[in-house]
């Protein structure tokens, strides 16, 4: 719900309002235009009767919200936000490009990977140290030696590193290492993992459920962000569907919808909506083309002896022709890499 004052509302009545809403259990949210004063109210508004507000003499109008998500609503943040990691951004003119391997598999491979995703244009390095696998017997990840080896590879490229936290425990050790902090697509809804890292003031990379609706997704954001961390970059990495030939469906109308409908930046990963390395190419460069702000994309050396999505995962030299095709790509959205 949101409460547009009067232009002529004074200071004193705004206060009171603010009180009396706050007392109806919800918090509000103020932004100041060049004229009038906007309440948004952050809560459960639904016990809320409108017209007790409009009867306010200092209230111009009330209109109830549909999009339950404040925070992560454009509607009061008109502009992109643009965030700041580390040596670089995500949201503005240049496009976030990260890259590396599913998971941390030794020193030397990641090493190696970094450098060469660093050459080809990626301006982020990521790599799981903690992996959700799907089967308890895979490999689950090298744990916090593999956080040690992202920051290893950091230390050599100067790559910002993006890794997962896959649970609330973990998130200050990860903290420690990382720049940005992913929360998977199994974790979109794991609401103390995610009220966890709305403490914390590293970046999130928020990955889409893979049932997820946009609304939920945005929701989830809310979390985070209802927690004090603004930071949020969102990410599409395709949905679950009747379809079987791909991994999942990469849903691309979502890049426009979550831009119109939220500020945050909007990333997609293709690797992990085909499942197969030779789709990611086509993916990505249509990903960019809807106006996507950046991609992530798994890159191994040796796919073949990966320790996990290797068929998904591009050579180095594959990653180096897509990001150059990319460049052309990136130039019709005026965006850069
Ligand atoms: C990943 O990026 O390593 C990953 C597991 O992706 P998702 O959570 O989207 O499946
Ligand atoms: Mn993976």
């Amino acid at each position: 719900m949101v409460i547009v004052m009067k232009t002529n509302a004074k200071q004193e009545q705004v206060n009171i309002l603010k009180k009396k809403i706050e007392r109806l259990g919800c918090a509000v949210h103020i932004t100041q235009g060049e004229n009038c004063c906007i309440f948004g109210l952050v809560g459960d508004t639904s016990m809320i009767n409108i017209s007790q507000f409009e009867a306010e003499e200092c209230v111009d109008k009330v209109v109830r919200v549909q999009a339950p998500y404040k925070r992560a609503n454009r509607l009061f943040h008109p502009n992109n936000s643009i965030i700041k990691v580390d040596n670089q951004t995500i949201g503005g003119k240049e496009l976030a490009i990260i890259a590396g391997p599913c998971a941390v598999e030794s020193e030397e491979q990641l090493i190696t990977i970094a450098k060469d995703v660093k050459r080809a244009g990626a301006n982020f390095l990521r790599g799981g140290a903690y992996k959700p696998r799907t089967s308890p017997y895979s490999f689950q990840g090298m744990e916090e030696e593999g956080l040690r080896i992202l920051l290893e590879a950091k230390k050599l490229t100067g790559l910002p590193v993006v890794t997962e936290v896959m649970s609330v425990e973990l998130v200050d050790k990860i903290c420690g290492y990382a720049d940005v902090l992913q929360i998977g697509a199994r974790n979109m809804q794991n609401f103390d993992l995610l009220k966890e890292v709305g403490r914390c003031n590293k970046t999130i990379l928020l990955k889409r459920g893979m049932s997820a609706t946009i609304e939920e997704l945005l929701m989830s954001a809310e979390y985070i962000m209802a927690g004090g961390n603004q930071n949020v970059v969102l990410c599409e990495r395709g949905i679950r569907t009747f379809e079987t030939f791909t991994r999942n469906t990469l849903d691309l109308s979502a890049i426009p919808v979550l831009k119109k409908l939220s500020h945050l930046p909007v990333i997609v990963d293709p690797s992990h909506a085909a499942g197969k390395w030779w789709l990611v190419e086509p993916l990505a460069k249509a990903a960019i083309a809807v106006g996507a702000d950046g991609l992530e994309i798994e890159v191994h050396n040796d796919p073949a002896n990966a320790f996990s999505d290797g068929p998904q995962s591009l050579l180095p030299e594959k990653f180096e022709s897509l990001v150059n095709d990319l460049r052309v790509i990136a130039q019709t959205q005026n965006r850069t890499i």
